[in-house]
Formats: structure tokens, C-alpha cells, sequence
């Protein structure tokens, strides 16, 4: 089908779309539920010379009250969806979800995507964030994607593409989108792998907020490890130890379990948000001396 151009909506809210609930409009949205349907949007937006921002879960985004100029295009790709049980791979559209990469594993019976389980948002998001928990990454089983440059060229590229490092990709440097990727497991015991997605899923549950509960995940990265150590100082242990916990700005508040999240309580603007962090991060830089990093995104409008 030719790109439908009364399809993009204007002045389109965004809050819905994110985790934490906060943001105003885009200028422009579109919803692609195609990887042709991105590429026709993304020429469109050059044709017109505005900017244009892919959104996936929304899970990892602080979005500016003001909104976000140009066209947001909201990734809804869910068309590819195979398992190579021969090679032990799996490929997914980058509007799946992570979760149902999980999923499909546990089926197989294929080992190695546990630690995700429970990390909200789509693979495209995953994979520009390299998401992660219990010190594994999603680079370590992306084998290659599909992928749209920025100069407008679809290729295949395997992982050494993305340039990937903690919490980070090329993505965020370069508006490239991933529009499916295939992920390498391993055989694995079923009854093993399942036991290991509950116990992360059950720990997980103690610690962060429910999905009633706005938020974007953990703020800011881990710290670098400390001369001598290999781990990464949690960057929520050296918030709890400056206080952190039930600090508010406006509608934004430290969640008091676990010191890394910045919850909104239900009026919080984005600007809440930002100045919350900025204090955290003057106090741990006036405390430690070493400077918190955001591991989400701001996006849109902020001067
Ligand atoms: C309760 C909670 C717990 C969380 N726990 C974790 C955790 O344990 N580990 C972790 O790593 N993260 C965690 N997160 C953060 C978040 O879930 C991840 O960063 C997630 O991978 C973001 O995916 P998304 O689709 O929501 O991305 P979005 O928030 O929609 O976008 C994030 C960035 O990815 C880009 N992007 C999205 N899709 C594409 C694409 N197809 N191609 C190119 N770029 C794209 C966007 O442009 C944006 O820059 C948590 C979040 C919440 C709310």
C-alpha cells in the first residue's frame, strides 16, 4: 500500500505512550505497523525537512512538557515472528515486545534470554538502550538486525554494527532504526530456564514500582567500578547514602524502595523530573565526587 500522509495525526499527546506518564504532544505521530510503513514515513518527514523520532514501549523516555517537534513515529512492527529451532535463533519485528522474545525462548526451550524477563518496552528499544539486568545485555545474543540508516538505506548488519557499551549503542548517536533483529540462544532445560524467568520475575516485583506507578526505570547508570572491583557501583546505593529516598520536586519523588527510581505521583511534569535529577545529581557529585549519568532519554523540547 503507497504511505497514507492522513494518517499522520497532529498535535498527537504522548503521555499514554510512555511509562512514566509525563510529556506533552508531538507535532506530528504516525503509527507504523510496517517496516515499509517506517521507511515511507522517515522519507517523508525528509521530504518535508522536519525532524522525526522513533518511539517503541516508551519505557526508557522523559518527554518534555512541551512535546517533541516533527513526526513521532510509534514502532507497532509485529509482521516477523520465526524460530530456527536447527540454529537455535529467533527473529522478531522491533515492535515485539522483549518480553516476547522471553517468551518464545522459554518455549524452545532455548537458553539465554532469562535476564530479560520482566524488562518492560520492544526490542528496538532494547537494542538502542543495550537493555539488561543481572549483568547480561541485550548484545549478548543479538546476532543481526534489519536495519534503516539514516541516509535512508535498508541493510542487513550483525552486531558489531550497534558499537554497543553499558546502557548504550550507536542508536543513540545516529537516528538509525532497527526494524527486526534475529537473537542466537542456546538449548537449554526447559524446566530450568522457566524456574529462572519466575525467580527474576518474583525479585523483580520486590523491587520497582508496579505499572500503576509512573516511572522510566532506573534514572541513571550504574557507576564504573571502583579501583580494583570488576561490578559497577550500583548508582542506587550512593543515592540512598546522600538521602535520596522521599525527595520530591513538584509531582516527582525518589521511590522510597528503591533509590534509583524517580516516580511521578500522578501530576508530575517532565520539569519535576528534571530538576529532581539535577539536585540528586549535585548532591552525589558534592558527596562522592563522581557524576550521575541519566540512563534515560530526555526527548523534545526543553529550552
Ligand atoms: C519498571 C521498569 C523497569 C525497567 N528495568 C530495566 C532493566 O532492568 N534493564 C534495562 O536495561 N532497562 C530497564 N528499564 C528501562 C526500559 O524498559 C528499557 O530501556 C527498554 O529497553 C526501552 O525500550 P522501549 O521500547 O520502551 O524504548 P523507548 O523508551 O520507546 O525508546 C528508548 C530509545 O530507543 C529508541 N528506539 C526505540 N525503538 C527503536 C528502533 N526500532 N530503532 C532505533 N531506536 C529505537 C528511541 O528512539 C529512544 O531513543 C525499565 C523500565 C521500567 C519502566
Amino acid at each position: 500500500m503507497p504511505f497514507n500522509e492522513k494518517l499522520i495525526k497532529n498535535n498527537y499527546p504522548l503521555k499514554d505512550l510512555t511509562t512514566f506518564r509525563i510529556g506533552g504532544p508531538a507535532d506530528f505521530y504516525y503509527e507504523a505497523e510496517t517496516a515499509q510503513d517506517i521507511v515511507d514515513a522517515v522519507n517523508h518527514a525528509k521530504s518535508k525537512n522536519i525532524p522525526y523520532f522513533i518511539i517503541g514501549g516508551g519505557s526508557n523516555l522523559v518527554i518534555s512538557d512541551k512535546g517533541i517537534a516533527g513526526l513521532v513515529i510509534h514502532n507497532c512492527i509485529k509482521n516477523i515472528k520465526k524460530v530456527d529451532t536447527n540454529n537455535k535463533t529467533i527473529t522478531l519485528s522491533t515492535g515485539h515486545k522483549l518480553s516476547e522474545l522471553v517468551d518464545m525462548a522459554e518455549h524452545e526451550g532455548f537458553t539465554g534470554a532469562e535476564p530479560f524477563a520482566g524488562i518492560p518496552g520492544s526490542l528496538g528499544g532494547a537494542i538502542c538502550g543495550n537493555a539488561g539486568a543481572y549483568g547480561k545485555s541485550i548484545s549478548d545474543i543479538l546476532l543481526e538486525a534489519e536495519i534503516l540508516l539514516s541516509n535512508g538505506v535498508v541493510k542487513i548488519v550483525n552486531k558489531d554494527f550497534f558499537d554497543f557499551s553499558y546502557r548504550s549503542s550507536i542508536l543513540k548517536r545516529e537516528p538509525h532504526i532497527v526494524l527486526s533483529a534475529t537473537f542466537a540462544l542456546k538449548q537449554g532445560n526447559r524446566e530450568a530456564i522457566s524456574q529462572e524467568i519466575e525467580e527474576i520475575k518474583a525479585t523483580r516485583k520486590t523491587k520497582h514500582p508496579g505499572k500503576e506507578i509512573g516511572c522510566a526505570g532506573s534514572f541513571f547508570k550504574n557507576l564504573p567500578p571502583e579501583p580494583g572491583e570488576s561490578r559497577r557501583r550500583a548508582a542506587g546505593e550512593v543515592l540512598e547514602k546522600i538521602g535520596a529516598k522521599g525527595m520530591h520536586f513538584g509531582g516527582a519523588f525518589v521511590y522510597e524502595k528503591h533509590a534509583n527510581f524517580i516516580i511521578n505521583k500522578g501530576d508530575a511534569k517532565a520539569s519535576d523530573v528534571k530538576s529532581l535529577a539535577k539536585i540528586l545529581i549535585n548532591k552525589v557529585k558534592e558527596g562522592y565526587g563522581v557524576e550521575l549519568e541519566e540512563e534515560v532519554r530526555y526527548v523534545g523540547r526543553w529550552d
